[in-house]
């Protein structure tokens, strides 16, 4: 068991400051990109072992890309708050020329033509692309134990799980092998993963970042989103990937506001209005985990928001809708792979048909299998209405629960999942994992925008992560409110000591 040390900044290395501190060094010329991305490396070269965050990384070309970036400083022309920074990605978000395997044997060998378009905005920003972060294959997952090439291990305690499906993420900047990265949540992967690790995680409304170039699982509800220390660095983050895109049909054409602006105008928690949902407190919900929640939310009481109770009364079918839609969307997704346009391409079928079923039946692992066959069962005629069409119907009352609340609060505060990480093999059951994701996936349901953020230990040393849902297109807001939190606590200053 690792134990928590709690540095101040100021000392901190390299590795485990913030966006925010790291830039500020940067454009005081106290620090170079070169320097900080070889601290980053040497970090990284020296945990990875333990944690297997990585599917893969690229050194040489990190440094090439830390050079460009005090060359353009040299010359007066640094891009912002993200350039020199290194931010590791999700390994299903595609950097061109770079390996992109989703975790997956289907994969192990592709490497992508094309820039993701948040790639693209990261590398528009000056920031460093570091590596590509291990996951639960094809983002299913709540653990990353369903990885084909290997299981994150949590920071905090080896012997745990990092959480799921984006492990490798979270895992990175928790252990500082990677100053913040990216990840995908479709019901729960950004959220899960940061509150297992200690780390903030935030999932963007739906429609606000765009998906072109991620690795499709569920269209509907996938959102690509930012893992960071503090709530500012991800509000930093946000700024650069969120905003319309041509490329992605579902991408929402807003104004988008200036993130890390709103944080500085004072917030007022007088004025703020806090539901708590309470169907996230039942039953199933560990001791610490909820004890640690109350006290959250007895702060923001004590800082004088009106802390309401609501009900959202289809939370109970959440996990069913999303079950049904989400394998639904991934059968139809997954259909690509047929060894002939994509990856894995068996060797020695007989026929066209022969060669599919092998490629699939190689290629795929056991939880993506499973999930094509649910999907493709709840699609078939005769089961599409009685399946696919009613979960459809549920989940417009699910977001309807939602919007009726939000008529009273400006955000709920919940559990981001009712215990904390897991042993690795403790949960051999796919049902078992499934409930993990109890309490996120109402807001991929809802395409809101939610954030987990550290408000606790365990006495055993593990993070406990507290979830704040906002309203649609209401992330300036939700960033407030979390960090009127996060500054008056020091869990996200403390690091697990590997
Ligand atoms: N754990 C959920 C699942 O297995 C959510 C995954 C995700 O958000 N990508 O589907």
């Amino acid at each position: 068991m690792s134990t928590a040390t709690s540095a101040p900044s100021a000392l901190a290395p390299l590795h485990s400051q913030t966006i925010a501190e790291l830039s500020a060094r940067l454009v005081r010329g106290e620090l170079s990109a070169v320097e900080l991305t070889k601290a980053v490396i040497e970090r990284t070269r020296a945990v990875e072992p333990q944690v297997k965050a990585f599917n893969s990384f690229d050194e040489a070309d990190a440094l090439a890309q830390a050079a460009a970036s005090d060359v353009r400083r040299a010359a007066g022309e640094a891009l912002g708050p993200l350039d020199g920074i290194p931010i590791g990605l999700k390994d299903v978000i595609a950097v061109r020329d770079q390996p992109l395997t989703a975790s997956s044997r289907m994969l192990a060998n592709f490497v992508s033509p094309y820039d993701a378009t948040v790639t693209e905005r990261l590398k528009n920003a000056g920031a460093v692309l570091w590596g590509r972060l291990n996951l639960d294959e094809f983002a299913m997952g709540s653990s990353t134990e369903n990885s084909a090439t290997q299981t994150t291990r949590n920071p905090w305690d080896l012997a745990c799980v990092p959480g799921g499906s984006s492990g490798g993420s979270a895992a990175a900047v928790a252990a500082g092998q990677a100053i913040a990265t990216l990840g995908s949540d479709t019901g729960g992967s950004i959220r899960q993963p940061a509150a297992f690790c200690g780390v903030v995680g935030l999932k963007p409304s739906y429609g606000l970042v765009s998906r072109y170039g991620l690795i499709a699982f569920a269209s509907s509800l996938d959102q690509i989103g930012p893992f960071t220390r503090t709530v500012e660095d991800a509000a930093l983050l946000l700024q650069a990937i969120a905003g319309h895109d041509a490329r992605d049909s579902t991408s929402f054409n807003t104004q988008i506001p200036d993130y890390r602006a709103a944080l500085a105008q004072a917030g007022k928690p007088s004025a703020w209005k806090l539901g708590v949902p309470k169907e996230y407190f039942g039953e199933g919900i560990d001791a610490e985990v909820s004890a640690a929640v109350e006290r959250a939310i007895e702060f923001y009481r004590a800082q004088g928001c009106e802390i309401v109770e609501v009900s959202l009364p289809h939370t109970r079918y959440c996990l069913d809708v999303y079950y049904v839609l989400a394998t639904a969307e991934a059968s139809s997704n997954l259909a690509r792979y047929d060894g002939i346009r994509y990856g894995h391409r068996a060797q020695g079928a007989s026929d066209i048909v022969d060669l599919y079923f092998k490629s699939r039946a190689e290629g795929f692992g056991e939880e993506v299998k499973r999930r094509i066959i649910l999907g493709t069962y709840v699609l078939s005629s005769g089961y599409y209405d009685a399946y696919y069409l009613r979960a459809q119907k549920v989940r417009r009352l699910v977001t309807q629960d939602f919007l009726n609340a939000y008529a009273k609060v400006d955000a709920l505060i919940t559990p981001t999942v009712p215990a904390p990480a897991f042993k690795v093999g403790a949960k051999a059951d796919p049902l078992a994992l499934y409930l993990c994701d109890i309490y996120t996936i109402g807001a991929n349901l809802a395409g809101l925008p939610a954030i987990s953020l550290p408000c606790g230990f365990t006495a055993g040393g593990l993070p406990i992560g507290l979830q704040l849902i906002g309203q649609p297109f209401g992330e300036a807001a939700l960033l407030r409110i979390a960090q009127a939190y996060e500054t008056a606590h020091d869990w996200h200053r403390r690091v697990p000591a590997l």
